[in-house]
């Protein structure tokens, strides 16, 4: 296998660990481990032949090529043997140039990267799909691991109950009591995974969570599958290589994308600096990590930098405790992967913005208007389009993608919530349904009356 990849430390300490061993945090200081590629080797192939190798794969169906993640395989997890490959045909989602709304907000090359028209409806399943792997790889390998469990927020459950499920690996997911929606819910529960619901937040079911997998007092068995384990991001940062792909190899000018315990907006960041290096791209686009205001303490970090006059750093960064928001995904007030988040907006000078309830239902709903279905997250990073577009940053001539996160069927609650006015705020775009009898001549007559209202 000429293709080699391993775990570091991303704050620098010296030493690689090898993918198959069960490794969350640096031994030496603790922090943050990054799945690093041996680039010397994949740089042995030209640009143009990777290029001409990833398209030549994309939704084909030799295995496990077709898979968005798989098709990059080399850059994601070359030493994955590909029997041992748990896909359900993940990425190669639909980028769609956002034509009427785009138009509206005076973007007119304005895109849609709908990660969350996925498997289980949401990115997650691209990263989940190499943890996923490298478990069953493992597991035929000979390790005790009985079983893999995460903390959730509703969409990384989903995700690995489905991959666990299509594996035969069993699977424990722990979500804060009343937090996740009934579509979350009802997803794990129907994949068979032991689901516990915590009388807790998101951040008290991660600390569950890191008790339970912990490895320091000999090994728990159970493997953890949060956004600490940076094989996630391997799959996750494909989303920055495929719309690369998907524009004939060209870079756009902005992509957004909601944030909240960070990991994909690092995903997207290392995507993009790694195919800077192995010569893909000339500049990453700027990334704009957009987060709610109930839960943003990397924006609260972004603006004391900001206000100082310097560069965003990791000392600027404080814990906040995160408030409910419609965006259910993001609530959070502690990001596990703050380290990488704050190299990624450094690397790709990149803004970091927030929105508020009021602002990211009402920009949910204008794009629906024009044909979308957005979730909640995704109005986040709506809503901080709006303000680059007033303030001037984005312009006309940009391109612009903004990375839908989940499907918006998984949020039925809060898009009925909108249009019946009950979230505490004007919904400006609230749309009702009108009764009328069976009547036709009735019906015929009141719904020409309605139509020359609507103008
Ligand atoms: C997980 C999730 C996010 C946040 O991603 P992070 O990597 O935690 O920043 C945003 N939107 C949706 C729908 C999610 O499921
Ligand atoms: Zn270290």
């Amino acid at each position: 296998m000429p293709y080699r990849a391993w775990f570091s430390c991303v704050a620098g300490c010296p030493g690689q660990h090898p993918l198959s061993q069960v490794i969350y945090r640096c031994p030496a200081c603790a922090g943050l481990l990054e799945v690093v590629h041996d680039e010397d080797a994949l740089g042995k192939r030209s640009p143009a032949a990777w290029m001409q190798l990833f398209d030549q794969r994309f939704l084909r169906t030799s295995w496990p090529y077709g898979s968005g993640v798989w098709g990059k395989k080399e850059w994601v997890q070359p030493m994955l043997s590909a029997d041992n490959v748990v896909s359900l045909f993940e990425g190669g989602s639909n980028l769609f140039w956002a034509e009427r709304y785009g138009e509206q907000l005076g973007v007119p090359d304005l895109w849609i990267k709908q990660c969350g028209t996925s498997h289980t409806g949401s990115f997650k399943d691209l990263g989940m799909t190499v943890l996923v792997s490298t478990v069953k790889q493992m597991r035929a390998d000979g390790a005790g691991i009985r079983a893999v469990a995460c903390a959730s927020t509703g969409d990384t459950s989903a995700a690995l109950a489905a991959y666990g499920a299509a594996a035969g690996i069993p699977v424990i997911v722990l979500l804060p009591a009343n937090k996740v929606t009934a579509a979350q819910l009802v997803q794990p529960i129907a994949n068979g995974a032991l689901v516990v619901s915590l009388d807790t937040d998101f951040d008290g079911c991660m600390r569950v969570v890191q008790r339970l997998t912990d490895t320091e007092k000999g090994d728990s068995g159970i493997y953890l599958a949060n956004s600490m384990n940076s094989l996630r991001v391997e799959g996750q940062k494909t989303i920055a290589v495929e719309i690369v792909q998907q524009f004939d190899w060209e870079v756009p000018d902005w992509v957004l994308v909601p944030g909240g315990n960070l990991g994909n907006v690092s995903a997207i960041a290392k995507g993009f600096l790694e195919m800077q290096r192995l010569g893909m791209i000339s500049t990453p686009p700027r990334l704009v990590c957009c987060q709610a205001q109930a839960a943003n303490p990397l924006f609260l970090a972004y603006e004391r930098a900001r206000a100082a006059g310097r560069e965003l750093n990791l000392n600027d960064f404080e814990p906040v405790s995160a408030q409910p928001t419609l965006a259910s995904a993001i609530q959070i007030g502690d990001p596990v992967s703050l380290p990488k988040a704050v190299k990624a907006i450094v690397e790709t000078n990149g803004i970091v913005l927030q929105a508020s309830e009021a602002q990211l239902a009402n920009a949910s709903a204008r794009a629906d208007r024009t044909g979308l279905f957005s979730c909640p997250h995704t109005g986040v990073a709506l809503a901080c389009l709006e303000q680059l577009i007033e303030a001037g940053t984005i312009g006309r001539d940009d391109r612009v993608v903004v990375v839908s996160t989940a499907h918006g069927l998984k949020f039925t609650e809060f898009k009925a919530g909108y249009h019946e006015q009950r979230l505490g705020f004007d919904s400006r775009y609230a749309n009702q349904p009108v009764s009328m009898t069976g009547d036709p001549d009735q019906a015929i007559g009141e719904l020409h009356r309605l139509l020359d209202q609507r103008g």
